[in-house]
């Protein structure tokens, strides 16, 4: 394949300089990884054990995986830097919808059509669910708010009363990150609160569907949940939402003169989409119980060595939370998360441990961060940016290690927010460096830019990148990691019984230290670009 062929030039270069002796300390290099691969490894292995059940927030094991990390950090000479030790315990509110009890029909002329829960849609956990809604429905494209950009999918129609139903996407006009950001439920619930909706459906795009669709249905059951602390709560009354099978979507459109088809064919193409009036109405009842629970941030500091310096903090992060135990595939019904992900959890492990090793301290202070609830909504970053251990305005940046997937060696390395801040210079120089090609995503409409934790630092103000392995268009690689989204992504064999490449795993824990060391190490503290448009959060006097 063409990606494996195709060497960086600096590579070329130096195995022309270095000649015979390069064979010999490329091997040992190698030898390296491989050893510490198999260290990163260990920590996956006890995190993702079925000993731990999933670690779901708020349970046993999730707790005896934060008491492991915490012990880590301390043998790393992490300082504890939680509220309670290394822990920074949240309180958190848990919604399971009870589908035996709930149902969904659609309305047409007196006349009620019920519809199959599981099969052509799916109930939300997140939001405080209305127990009975009866109200008609109106199709607004793609639901997107984002007047500053000059598109509103929600501008000039009356939705006050109804339930809006969209499709997922966007323009192709609009820019990935923008997209995402309005489809965040920060923004997308004020938005949606603001038009007076009773709430909405979405239906997603089967070209962006992570999950399939049946799959999607087996988590149906698992519990939503959010923080307890209300200013940290996106909507404030209950708010009907639910999720509808693309497979089934023209059972919405009976009637309105559009088809999911034609609407499916205008999205893929990155058309605008019409906006219209549905000829059905729904009717629901929503059966839920509520509890509450508890589960802990894990926080250890790295004091910087610089004088004026170590009063600004480079943040290290990766959720440790997961799935738990839910409905079982192939009899498994342990969900392990190893790649999602106790993998990022042992990268920041094996970061720690080698500033550790390595007796030098960066010049600024780094703090690492293992975050509850990364599943459930990013709710652990959430309450941490909300909550810093440390004043707020010293957080200099955010490093986010989720499921990088080290599936085959890092010849490519997909950079979330790349274009966003001069933290992503620092990531390509880093590449550069390490003869790995810093690449922007290619699939923005997957919204990766939201969907982990460097979002809520990135609200903050804080520039913040994500990463994951990159793949050549059309190339092998591309089509293993695609393959195992389909088939391991939020299911139970995401384990350790699944083929990953140590020796790959090592090197992104390398490229990883080295871009830490670097933005620790810079006189100069990350900024945005001008022309991001996340600039704006950003606290002033720390823009530039
Ligand atoms: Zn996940």
């Amino acid at each position: 394949m063409t990606s494996r062929l195709r060497w960086p030039a600096g590579a070329l270069a130096s195995l022309a300089l270095l000649g015979a002796g390069y064979a010999a300390r490329a091997s040992t290099k190698a030898g390296n990884a491989e050893e510490a691969g198999k260290r990163w490894w260990a920590h996956v292995r006890y995190l993702a054990d079925d000993r731990l059940q999933g670690r779901l927030t708020g349970t046993a094991s999730y707790l005896e995986a934060a008491t492991y990390v915490a012990e880590r950090f301390k043998e790393y000479g992490l300082e504890p830097a939680g509220t309670s030790g290394y822990f920074q315990p949240v309180r958190f509110e848990v919604q399971r919808v009870v589908t035996a009890e709930s149902s969904v029909a659609l309305v047409r002329d007196g006349r009620e059509e019920p519809l199959a829960l599981g099969r052509d849609a799916l109930l939300g956990s997140r939001e405080p669910q209305p127990r009975e809604v009866a109200a008609p429905l109106a199709f607004v494209g793609y639901a997107l708010h984002l007047p500053e950009a000059g598109y509103d999918d929600l501008a000039g129609q009356d939705l006050r009363g109804k339930v809006v139903v969209y499709l997922n996407g966007g323009p192709r006009d609009l820019a990935g990150a923008l997209k995402s950001h309005a489809r965040a439920a920060q923004e997308f619930g004020k938005a949606l609160e603001r038009t007076g909706a009773l709430g909405s459906i979405g239906i997603p795009n089967p070209k962006s569907m992570d999950i399939p669709w049946q799959r999607m249905a087996l988590s149906a059951s698992q519990p939503g949940m959010r923080i307890a602390e209300s200013e940290l709560q996106d909507t404030h009354g209950a708010m009907f939402t639910a999720l509808f099978n693309p497979a089934a979507a023209d059972k919405l459109f009976a009637g309105s003169g559009h088809t999911i088809a034609e609407l499916l064919a205008l999205a893929d193409a990155g058309r605008p989409l019409p906006r219209f009036p549905l000829a059905l109405a729904l009717r629901a009842r929503v059966a839920t119980r509520v509890e509450r629970v508890e589960a802990p941030n894990v926080v250890g500091l790295l004091a910087g060595g610089d004088a004026r310096l170590k009063g600004e903090y480079v943040v290290l992060s990766a959720h440790l939370d997961h799935l738990g135990v839910g409905e079982p595939i192939h009899g498994d019904s342990i969900y392990n998360g190893a790649m999602d992900n106790a993998s990022g959890v042992a990268s920041l492990l094996e970061i720690a441990r080698a500033m550790h090793a390595g007796g030098g301290r960066p010049r600024r202070s780094v703090l690492f961060l293992a975050l509850c609830g990364e599943e459930k909504g990013l709710l652990g970053s959430r309450y941490f940016a909300g909550h810093p251990t440390v004043p707020q305005s010293a957080l200099v940046a955010d490093l986010n290690m989720d499921m990088f997937l080290p599936l085959y060696p890092l010849h490519y390395l997909t950079v979330e927010g790349l274009e966003e801040s001069s933290l992503g210079d620092d990531a390509r120089a880093v590449g550069a460096a390490a003869g790995v090609e810093v690449v922007p995503d290619r699939f923005p409409d997957r919204n990766l830019f939201i969907r982990s934790d460097q979002y809520n630092f990135i609200r903050k103000g804080i520039p913040a990148l994500a990463f994951s392995f990159g793949a050549a268009p059309g190339s092998h690689e591309e089509q293993m990691k695609k393959d195992w989204l389909t088939n391991r992504y939020h299911a139970p064999s995401d384990d350790v019984n699944q083929p990953v490449d140590l020796a790959a795993a090592a090197r992104f824990n390398q490229l990883l230290l080295a871009l830490a060391e670097r933005v620790a190490g810079d006189e100069a503290r990350p900024e945005w670009k001008q022309t991001s448009f996340f600039r704006r959060f950003a606290q002033p006097g720390t823009a530039h």
